[in-house]
Order: C-alpha cells, then sequence, then structure tokens
C-alpha cells in the first residue's frame, strides 16, 4: 500500500504519521516545539519528517498548520499563532525532501480526514468542528473541501453569536462562537455563574487547575454548578450549530475535541435547542455525531492532502 507522511503542525509539538492510503495510521514520530521561529520550526519538521520516512517510500508530504495558507504554494500567510507572514514553509521544505510537500490550514485538513476516513464516510455536504482551546473547523460542499476566495472559508469559530453580552474572543470581538463554545468557552460559563453558587466544590479547586473536562465531568455526575454553566454552553454551542445549518444546510456535523468525549450526553444537550433554532431549512435534515479519529484527524487528514495532491480536488 502507497504511504503518504502527515503532519500535525501545533503550538506546543508536531507529530509526523506515516498514513496509509485506507488512513491506517503505520508509525508516529513526535517532537516538541519551544522555540516557535520559522526557522526553528523548518528545522524541527525536517528532522521529524525525515525521522517518519525512514527508509520508506512515502509519495509524498502534507503538512497541516495553523494560520492562513496558500494551498497551491505552501505558503503561510499569517498565522497569529506563530507570529509569522508570508512564511514559506512549502517551499523551504521542498527543497529539503525528494517527495512533493503540500501545505494547508491544520482544521481544514482535520475535516478531510474525518470526512474521508471518519464520520463523514457516505456523505458529500459534511462540517467537522473541533471543540478545543478554540473552534476549528471546515465544510465540505457536494464532496469539495470550501476553500474560499482566499483560503479563509470554514473559520466558523468567528461568527458572533452574542455580540452584546458574550465573552470577548481571543480575536477581539465580543461573543464568538469559539468563546462561547470552545473548551475554554464552558470554562468561562463556569465563572460567570459562579455567584449564584457559593458553595460549589469547583470553586474549591485552584482557579487554573478548573479545566474543561472537570466540569463536563462534574456536569456528568449531577454536580449543579457545572449543570448550570452546561446548559448555558450547550445553549450558545447550539445557536452556532443551527447558524451552520443555516448557512450550508450539512447531511451530517461532528462534533471534535475534548468537550466532545461527553458523548450523547452532549448531543442530547444541544439536539432540541438546535431543533427549535433551524426555522427555513427542514428540520431534521442535518445529522448530530461524534467525531471519530480524535486528534489523529489533522495528520490522516494532512496525508489525504498528499494523496490528492492538494486540499480540494478542484485546484
Ligand atoms: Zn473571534
Amino acid at each position: 500500500m502507497r504511504t503518504a507522511i502527515g503532519v500535525d503542525l501545533g503550538g506546543s509539538h508536531v507529530t509526523a504519521g506515516v498514513i496509509g492510503e485506507d488512513g491506517s495510521i503505520q508509525a508516529q514520530h513526535e517532537l516538541d516545539l519551544e522555540d516557535l521561529s520559522f526557522s526553528t520550526v523548518t528545522e524541527a519538521l525536517v528532522s521529524v519528517i525525515g525521522k517518519a520516512l525512514g527508509g520508506g517510500k512515502a509519495v509524498a508530504i502534507g503538512i497541516g498548520s495553523p494560520g492562513n495558507i496558500e494551498p497551491n504554494t505552501g505558503v503561510v500567510l499569517y498565522s497569529p499563532n506563530f507570529g509569522w507572514e508570508n512564511a514559506p514553509l512549502g517551499p523551504s521544505l521542498s527543497q529539503r525532501f525528494d517527495v512533493p510537500v503540500f501545505v494547508g490550514n491544520d482544521a481544514r485538513c482535520a475535516t478531510l480526514g474525518e470526512y474521508t476516513f471518519g464520520t463523514g464516510v457516505g456523505t458529500k455536504n459534511f462540517v467537522l468542528l473541533t471543540l478545543g482551546t478554540g473552534i476549528g473547523g471546515g465544510i465540505v460542499a457536494d464532496g469539495d473541501l470550501i476553500l474560499g476566495n482566499r483560503f479563509g472559508a470554514g473559520e466558523i469559530g468567528h461568527h458572533q453569536i452574542r455580540p452584546t453580552d458574550g465573552f470577548i474572543c481571543g480575536c477581539g470581538k465580543i461573543g464568538c462562537f469559539e468563546a462561547q463554545s470552545s473548551g475554554t468557552g464552558l470554562i468561562r460559563h463556569a465563572f460567570a455563574v459562579a455567584p449564584s453558587f457559593p458553595r460549589s466544590k469547583l470553586l474549591d479547586l485552584p482557579r487554573d487547575d478548573l479545566g474543561s473536562k472537570k466540569i463536563r465531568k462534574a456536569a456528568q455526575a449531577g454536580d449543579q454548578h457545572a449543570l448550570a454553566a452546561w446548559k448555558n454552553y450547550a445553549s450558545d454551542l447550539a445557536l452556532g450549530l443551527a447558524n451552520i445549518i443555516a448557512f450550508v444546510n450539512p447531511q451530517r456535523i461532528a462534533l471534535g475535541g475534548g468537550v466532545s468525549s461527553a458523548g450523547e450526553f452532549m448531543l442530547e444537550a444541544v439536539r432540541a435547542r438546535v431543533d427549535d433554532l433551524t426555522t427555513m431549512v427542514p428540520k431534521g435534515t442535518t445529522e448530530l455525531v461524534i467525531a471519530k479519529l480524535g486528534n489523529d484527524a489533522g495528520q490522516v487528514g494532512a496525508a489525504t492532502m498528499a494523496f490528492r495532491r492538494g486540499l480540494t480536488t478542484l485546484q
């Protein structure tokens, strides 16, 4: 079976997987990143990709990177996470390897991975939302990943759902979907309702230890404070989901990321409100599911991009 190297480049580490054409992960190599300057990250990529290539015969290398990326040239136009502008990631790496190198946005790559090998199988209209520190996502319409005019399509996390009374988003706007409904959003909801729960056990924890996982688990165990936060969180999540349905009416929306580990508990919390908020689109025509590939979606999707020689079939 042919293999490609799929790389998931994050803010603290980089993972390079040897991925089969059937989406299987045959080997994985990981490296921590301490310095995020372009030259240091490039060298780290060369090292970890070199290890993944080994003596093998991968047909191509695909890299999913944060930021706004020109997928035809592999230039990172803008990446706030790394502080890069017009960084020639693809061209720099192409010089170092004998096989073609493709670079795409990490969330779009994860969407392609989940679409091709996870819960997207059997659909032609699909959305992936990764609920983590932020919200990453991507949209597949009629079988093709939407990239947009300047590769900005799919930034679902930054549509505002509470512009007047929401939390401040990392992007500077108020009440973005990401600010309200990411894992970080769940923590904010917990602090927002805290005054009503002065004896909450969650508040006994040092502030920095109160993560989304603890709140989610406490909600599942019936803790009143956590449940109040969860209810507001789910309400905001449903608002964003109904908007996505109004924009693209996908056959399926898959929820990934840490918070989605709540599984059916999460889906139950949002289904009725998504239905209520779905007005002009026929109700029940978009299925909500939990994503299947988890943290592997990024590298599997990056390798898929490499096999396809680009993020979309239209290039
Ligand atoms: Zn935002």
